[in-house]
């Protein structure tokens, strides 16, 4: 186990697939013990926690929708009640609409920013409130924000927020040696991004970049494990674009 980060504790939003779910998996290969948040799946945050378990780290799943202010106050509670502390608050959980300005529904627009927007508000309160000196706060943009493709407005904005806040967050907590820090992937091999295309779009997609294929969620686990773990502690206030190279 490393030592550096032995006894850290690390919550991950929506963490029960995707690229949750490998950040999961990475900090407890770290050596952090992990909370493993989902909204609905229960079954799927479990089977984390047992792979954890099963690679010699420890894990729990803790349930809560990030868009509730509720939620999230009962999630860093029992969290706190439990392990005595919070270091580090992965806010990876978001979902994605795709629609021209033109044609969006109220309904997608209403979702994205109550998930992507006030979700991870109502996590960087608590963790604001509550994170332990020396704690990391890595967010979750994407790299829509610089590529600008028609169709992704409603989404990047809700990214373009968060880009935003990771700045300004990291300037509020001063004083206290807590980084905030962005991740942004580019296309990267999860349900989010793969639902709904055709394998020619997804093709087309996964050669824009010079590395010319998409990214693994592993891939973004690398680097969420880059900010949060010792070698990171320098970084503060920026946006890591982990996209190979397509913007
Ligand atoms: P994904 O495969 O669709 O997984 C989404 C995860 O978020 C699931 O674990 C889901 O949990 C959870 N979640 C959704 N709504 C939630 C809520 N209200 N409260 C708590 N958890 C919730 O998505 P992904 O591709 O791994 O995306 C992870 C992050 O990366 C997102 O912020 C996304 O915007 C960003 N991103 C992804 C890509 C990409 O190409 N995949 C690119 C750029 C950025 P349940 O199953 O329990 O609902």
């Amino acid at each position: 186990m490393n030592v550096n980060t032995e006894s850290r504790i690390a919550i991950v939003t929506g963490a029960s697939r995707g690229i949750g779910a490998a950040v999961a998996r990475r900090l407890g290969r770290d050596g952090f013990i992990v909370v493993v948040n989902y909204a609905g799946g229960a079954q799927a945050a479990g089977g984390v926690v047992r792979e954890i378990e099963a690679a010699g780290g420890k894990a729990i799943t803790a349930q809560a929708d990030v868009s509730k202010a509720a939620d999230v106050r009962r999630l860093f509670d029992t969290v706190e009640e439990v392990y005595g502390g919070i270091d580090v608050l992965v806010n990876n959980a978001g979902v994605m609409a795709l629609s021209t300005v033109a044609e969006l529904k109220d309904e997608d627009f209403d979702r994205l920013f109550d998930i992507n927007v006030k979700g991870s508000y109502n996590t960087m309160r608590e963790a604001a409130k509550r994170l332990r000196n020396g704690g990391r706060i890595v967010n979750f943009s994407s790299s829509v924000v610089g590529l600008l493709q028609p169709g992704y407005a409603p989404y990047a904005a809700t990214k373009a927020a968060i880009e935003a806040t990771t700045r300004i967050l990291a300037r509020e907590l001063r004083g206290r040696a807590i980084t905030v820090n962005a991740v942004a992937p580019g296309p990267t091999a999860t349900d989010l991004f793969l639902d709904g295309k055709s394998a020619e779009l997804i093709d087309h997609l996964a050669k824009l970049a010079p590395l010319e294929r998409l990214g693994t969620p592993d891939d973004i686990a690398a680097a969420v494990a880059f900010l949060a773990g010792p070698d990171g502690g320098w970084i503060n206030g920026q946006v890591l674009r982990a996209n190979g190279g397509i913007i």
